[in-house]
């Protein structure tokens, strides 16, 4: 893998966008933050639950072979034993004994510094890191060596890049850590577990140990039973859950990114042993990134990444992850697995309970094999508000061209999914109108009612926090033929509709 070039400039116009219109804070900020954690505003939350709305309206609601759950997040600490996490569910790490930074191996990549054919030594650096950065920390390798004049050969530096987990022992004493002012300051991998623990109950001994759960696909796991013997479920089908995941992550970063409590959207597609999982695996990958753009992501901005089968674990038959061009490079968005029957057979090995399903279709019994799709609910946020992140330059009401910013988000997802405004607040047959027609699309939709300012200052506000739809009652409106204006954010193209015209439009919009 190789560290992706990033955009620090629009992550931070992203940033501070949530912060300033109320859509992402960090958690416990007036006590400074607490690192890893971040809470939703008023705006972030709208945006947040109309992902997972749209979410599992497509994988639920909309498909008949797709059913609901919401399990709870400590489970019996057996359920962690028995799908290995207890065991296995842990990240590599090193510290840095100069600067007392850790990292996760796995993230932190490292490059030789070659002058006329020499390695003087490598420099370290997490991924996502700019090459001037890369090549200044070389530098100063370069001049410890006493070398100050000669070359340093850019293209390994930019080229030869390594993970920190496949450094051997020599190389690690030469290399120069991101923050350490000299080298051989990191250690070696070690494995750091990734779940919370807790305590349940009134004993304070090891009985009473359980985690915060780190996915939650493992509670579909554990009631797939129940769902078989309640439910009228046939092969194939899938169980869908959205909820809380918790992970004690070394490296928290990226703003909502990784973090260290976060949401999942995930299904247990449950298929017969014989099953065309290859084709099913296909189609779910398509399922996934149409889902995708439909809440607004460009196609191209999505791509494959396709695991090596020597890095698969041994009862995973095949993963692909849809990457995402994140403002911090291309990473990954959504990991669609297929884990043949080993988490099913696992729980029957540790619970006793048979796990077999018997298929009317074939008239056979089976435990059934999964295709797995996970996807993250903060993630995906990011990637919303990647996509939409936009500055142009518009004219003003008086016919001057000013810098906009604007977030370009599906109808399906917008916070708000129009506003609507009275041209004048101080005419009362104006505000009368609007006011009507305001609560009777509030009774659908969220919608918001501004009468204050001039109205290209309103259109801007909801331009920045991503309004789709502005509705202006004026003159014509109440003198006329009732009809309203209706402007496009993106384009700030006008038309007249009526109200009819106006509630099929955002039906279209919004529903479709
Ligand atoms: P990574 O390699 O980035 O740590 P992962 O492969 O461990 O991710 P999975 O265990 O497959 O991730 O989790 C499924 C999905 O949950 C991910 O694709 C991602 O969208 C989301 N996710 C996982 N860890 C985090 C996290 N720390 N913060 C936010 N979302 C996460």
């Amino acid at each position: 893998m190789t560290a992706p070039a990033s955009n620090d400039a629009l992550m931070e116009d992203i940033v501070g966008l949530c912060k300033r219109r109320g859509f992402i804070f960090a958690s416990s900020e007036i006590y400074g933050g607490y690192n890893g954690f971040y809470d939703y505003g008023p705006l972030g939350v709208e945006l947040r639950n109309n992902i997972k709305q749209a979410w599992w309206r497509d994988m639920v609601h909309r498909r008949d072979d797709i059913e609901g759950l919401d399990s709870t997040i400590i489970m019996h600490p057996k359920i962690w034993k028995a799908s290995g996490h207890i065991d296995s569910f842990s990240d590599p790490l090193v510290d840095c004994k100069d600067s007392k930074r850790r990292y996760r191996a796995d993230q932190l990549f490292f490059a030789p510094v070659i002058i006329d054919g020499e390695t003087l030594g490598y420099v370290a650096f997490v991924e996502g890191t700019d090459m001037p950065t890369i090549l200044k920390r070389a530098k100063k390798i370069r001049d410890w060596a006493d070398k100050t004049q000669s070359k340093i050969d850019e293209d390994a530096l930019a080229n030869d890049r390594k993970e920190v987990t496949e450094a051997s022992e020599e190389q690690r004493a030469q290399m120069l850590a991101p923050e350490a002012g000299k080298v051989g300051s990191l250690t070696a991998p070690r494995e750091f577990k990734l779940m919370f623990e807790t305590k349940v109950g009134p004993l304070a001994d090891d009985s009473a140990v359980a985690y915060l759960r780190p996915e939650t696909a493992q509670g579909i796991f554990a009631n797939y039973k129940n769902i078989v013997d309640t439910g009228r479920v046939k092969i194939p089908f899938g169980i869908a859950q959205i909820g809380k995941a918790f992970r004690n992550e070394i490296t928290p970063r990226n703003f909502i990114f990784r973090s260290r409590e976060f949401e999942q959207m995930e299904i247990e597609y449950f298929i017969a042993p014989d099953a065309d999982w290859k084709a099913l695996h296909r189609e779910w990958l398509d399922t996934c990134i149409n889902w995708l753009v439909s809440i607004g992501l460009p196609r191209k901005s999505i791509t494959e990444d396709v695991h090596a089968t020597e890095k698969l674990a041994f009862y995973s038959q095949a993963t692909t992850d849809l990457m995402f061009q994140f403002p911090h490079g291309e990473q990954e968005l959504w990991g669609v697995a297929c884990r043949s029957d080993y988490d099913l057979k696992q729980h029957q090995k540790h619970s006793g309970k048979s796990m077999e399903i018997f298929d009317e279709a074939s008239k056979s019994k089976f435990v059934p094999h999964v295709i797995e799709p996970s996807l993250g609910v903060d993630r995906t946020l990011l990637a919303v508000l990647t996509a939409a992140y936009t500055e142009d330059e518009v004219p003003n009401g008086k016919g001057k061209v000013e810098k906009r910013i604007l977030l370009k988000f599906s109808p399906r997802v917008a916070p708000y999914k129009a506003a609507i405004f009275p041209l004048l607040k101080n005419k009362p047959e104006l505000v009368e109108v609007a006011e009507k027609l305001y609560k009777k699309l509030q009774r659908r939709w969220n919608v918001f009612y501004d009468a204050s300012g001039a109205i290209g200052r309103r259109y801007r506000r909801q331009d920045e926090i991503g309004t789709p739809f502005g509705i202006t009652i004026d003159f014509d409106t109440i003198e006329k033929d009732g009809t309203v204006t209706l402007r496009d954010r993106d384009t700030c193209e006008q038309r007249r509709v009526t109200e009819a015209e106006l509630i099929e439009f955002l039906e279209e919009q919004i529903d479709g």
